[in-house]
């Protein structure tokens, strides 16, 4: 999902000089956190929450999916963009959903619903796209998250992405709280990591965990339940649920961290241009284009 090797290549140079990218070296227990067999159990734990949604008129969308569909060769025309209410918020959520995209509305919107609407707090957009495998992609600083392939079934990864956001957003001046020192020390006080993707680096090391920390709170029985040597990994997923609080928590009601982006033409054809249709009211005016963070992709199965 590169655009180019240009861009790639920056990136790789970013996080190895951030020393993000760097693979961890800790073992990963055994047995590692069975993720596979979390959905299920997820599914039946988190209720979803009531919602209704409407579609808005062809030719406009938030600039952060168009700028995605360009970039990935998708046809910004071929973009359906909602408003989803759940009941448990007054703002809706907006939803982009490329035609192609194998995960239906109706899943993004019921696996949504599901997280505890405090977490969906930080959440801004979310973008369905075809594909093939199972990838996501998080715009970290503002809480976008972009999903490709068959992932209905999979709601922890909309929990791991809504993670990266979370990591991002600790203390958002500081860059991610998983490169901090507070948080290397705890990590530092386990022998081991969650499992293979774990791996990969400390971002997705503490996206995983926030899947651990979440279901831990919910499930009855906690991590243990499905984990036996959850002490392996205790102070990585107590640290998660010391700083995310009652964002693992369902219940409540919702207090949005981002604006929603800024709406666009999806192009000449749509003729924007010439409508007197006011989409500027309750938007908002920040732009990220000039300065957008680079996603943190991952490779999800
Ligand atoms: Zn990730």
């Amino acid at each position: 999902m590169f655009t180019s090797f240009t861009r790639w290549a920056w990136m790789v140079a970013a996080y190895l000089s951030s020393g993000a990218l760097a693979q961890l070296d800790k073992p990963i227990m055994s047995p590692a956190v069975p993720f596979d067999h979390t959905d299920p159990i997820l599914f039946e734990h988190l209720s979803p929450t009531a919602s209704t949604y409407d579609q808005w008129g062809w030719g406009w969308l938030p600039l952060r999916c168009k700028a995605v569909a360009e970039a990935e060769g998708l046809n910004p025309y071929d973009v359906n963009v909602y408003n989803v209410h759940y009941e448990d918020c007054d703002q809706a959520w907006v939803m982009c959903r490329h035609h192609g995209a194998q995960v239906s509305l109706e899943q993004m919107i019921d696996n949504f619903g599901r997280l505890p609407v405090r977490l969906r707090n930080i959440v801004r957009h979310q973008f369905a796209i075809p594909g093939d495998g199972l990838l996501a992609y998080t715009y970290s600083d503002l809480g976008d998250i972009v999903f490709t392939g068959d992932i209905g079934q999979y709601i922890r990864f909309w929990v791991h992405e809504a993670g990266h956001a979370v990591d991002r957003n600790i203390n958002p001046s500081q860059g991610d709280y998983s490169s901090s020192d507070a948080w290397i020390n705890e990590y530092n006080k386990d022998g081991y990591i969650c499992d293979e993707y774990a791996k990969t680096n400390m971002a997705e090391n503490f996206a995983q965990e926030v899947i651990v920390a979440l279901f831990d709170k919910v499930i009855p029985g906690g991590i243990g339940s499905i984990v036996p040597n959850w002490n392996d990994i205790f102070h990585q997923y107590a640290t998660v649920q010391a700083v995310m609080g009652d964002m693992l928590i369902p219940g409540g009601t919702c207090n949005r961290r981002f604006a929603d982006d800024t709406i666009v033409c999806m192009g000449p054809a749509a003729g924007c241009e010439s409508s007197k249709r006011d989409y500027e009211q309750g938007n908002s005016t920040e732009t990220y284009t000039a300065e957008s963070e680079d996603p943190v992709i991952c490779t999800l199965g």
